[in-house]
């Protein structure tokens, strides 16, 4: 039997994997979503001896099994090579009292390379498997890193189109200079004057505009999302906390069995919620730790059961997580009320009419899962240097706030679970941070600061960012946030 997703708000709205990846977003607004969970057993015993591509096997035939085992193979094999700069993938560090899971070793060296590296295969494979005539036209929305990644994934992938939006003063200069010299016949980059949510806002009413999918049918185009609402994003990220917990029992620092916690640096809850279905299908999690930076709303929402977006939204060094609506919270939301469509439907109405809703009538089984806490720009600066005092280790400012959110977490509460970091970003994404935080230097410029961290990391200068300076600037244009549609107009010919 084929595992069914459904959508967030309408229960008749089922489709299998590959058709959930090709449409990205259901049409009704809501997310699609497993109802249930694939039966397979975790024998550790054999998995710490597999590889990062034998675990992704194990854990995407489960979930995406309308794809064949060729398929699959090819899909991995392809995403899953030398773009990555180490042969384990995604490298367990064991630091001074807890352990970072490097998501970095991609192309764009940020944690969003685990799952678009494979997202343009597995797409394009269930377009074929469709026998889908239609030009597949991305449309993204990004808080810095996810357009860079999805732009490294699918430049000049025959049968699609990129389009990507950015918010100009929220990204920094790595990030912003990563996505206009993005090289790419069917990428474009387009900066908006506004901040994330008008950006991610914007891009969602466009994918839920009749009139404009029709449009774009008779042009033979179609629109689909590389945003972590795509479940062909969410299923590759599951890997690596399976991956993680194998290295931790292959290296003796765990017995299989035993519970291991996980602290992630959260914005658009898709990390975190990769995290949630790794548990569901037998992975031994304690807690799942929901950090945040000052845009807390979620902290909020774990502590209150109330979700309230009316709040100020704060630029911080962690722009990645600089978000007020958390776009895969709805996926947990569904789960907390017992899979219920109507009911998740009618929350969603309310925050997108009165900027908030509150979970009544839930499973608390599923809430009891999580710790949420939230670190200041201050604390957050502290945690680098204090990680670096430690371990004499630079961590990215997004990896920090989830740092600092487990000391506090483990002060309050005293548990001393073995605990893994997720570590999102190479400090050489965000050079000036770190090395003001470590050196209390400050007023380097971007590249000044790369070579600074060099000298005091003695980690290589990633290729990703090496070169940056000298790239050619390829796309140039900035938009008000109401003229995005009329953007994507003008790229596709409309
Ligand atoms: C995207 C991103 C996050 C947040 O991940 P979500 O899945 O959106 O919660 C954290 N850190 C970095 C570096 C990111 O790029």
């Amino acid at each position: 039997m084929t595992l069914v997703y459904q959508s967030t708000r309408d229960a008749n709205n089922t489709v299998t994997a590959s058709q959930a990846i090709l449409q990205g977003l259901a049409t009704d607004g809501g997310l699609f979503t497993p109802i249930s969970y694939p039966q397979l057993e975790l024998d550790f015993t054999k998995l710490k001896d597999a590889s990062y591509q034998e675990v992704a096997k194990l854990i995407l035939s489960a979930f995406l099994d309308d794809f064949t085992d060729q398929e699959l193979d090819d899909c991995i094999n392809n995403a899953y090579d030398s773009k990555f700069d180490t042969l384990e993938i995604a490298p367990l560090v064991k630091l001074n009292g807890q352990y970072n899971l490097e998501l970095f070793h991609g192309a764009t060296i940020a944690f969003k390379d685990m799952a678009l590296s494979i997202l343009p295969h597995l797409m394009t494979t269930a377009a074929k498997k469709h026998g889908l005539k239609n030009k597949i036209v991305i449309l993204t929305a990004t808080s810095g890193d996810t357009g860079k990644a999805a732009m490294a994934g699918f430049a000049d992938v025959p049968g699609t189109e990129i389009i990507v939006f950015y918010p100009k003063d929220g990204v920094s200069k790595v990030q912003e200079l990563q996505m206009i010299t993005q090289t790419g016949d069917n990428t474009h980059v387009v900066a908006i004057e506004g901040n994330f949510d008008d950006a991610q806002t914007n891009v969602k009413s466009m994918f839920n505009d009749a009139a404009l999918r029709e449009r774009l049918a008779t042009h033979q185009l179609q629109f689909s999302s590389a945003n972590s609402m795509n479940i062909g994003r969410l299923v590759p990220q599951i890997v690596y906390y399976v991956y993680a917990y194998a290295q931790l029992v292959k290296t003796g620092q765990i017995q299989a069995g035993e519970a291991v916690n996980f602290a992630v640096p959260t914005g658009n809850f898709g990390n975190i919620l990769a995290a949630y279905y790794a548990k569901q299908i037998g992975l031994p999690v304690g807690k799942l730790i929901c950090a945040s930076n000052e845009n807390n709303v979620l902290t909020d929402f774990f502590k209150t059961q109330v979700y309230d977006k009316k709040r100020s939204f704060k630029v911080t060094s962690s722009p990645s997580m600089d978000i007020l609506v958390s776009s895969n919270l709805e996926r947990l939301i569904f789960h907390l009320l017992g899979n219920s469509a109507e009911k998740t439907a009618d929350l969603m109405k309310s925050l997108n009419q009165h900027g908030q809703y509150e979970l009544t009538d839930f499973d608390p089984a599923i809430l009891e899962l999580f710790a949420a806490e939230y670190a200041t720009e201050v604390e957050t600066a502290a945690e680098i240097k204090r990680v670096y005092e430690a371990s004499d280790y630079i961590e990215d400012p997004h990896t920090a706030v989830a740092s600092a959110v487990y000391q506090k977490y483990r002060t309050a509460t005293g548990d001393e679970t073995t605990t893994v970091i997720a570590s999102t970003a190479s400090p050489y994404k965000f050079p000036v941070v770190a090395v003001e935080a470590v050196m209390g230097q400050s007023g380097l410029s971007d590249f000044e600061a790369l070579t600074k961290l060099h000298e005091i990391s003695g980690v290589a200068v990633p290729s990703a960012v090496a070169n940056l300076e000298t790239a050619q600037v390829r796309h140039k244009t900035t938009v008000a946030a109401d003229q995005m549609q009329a953007a994507v107009e003008s790229y596709l010919g409309l």
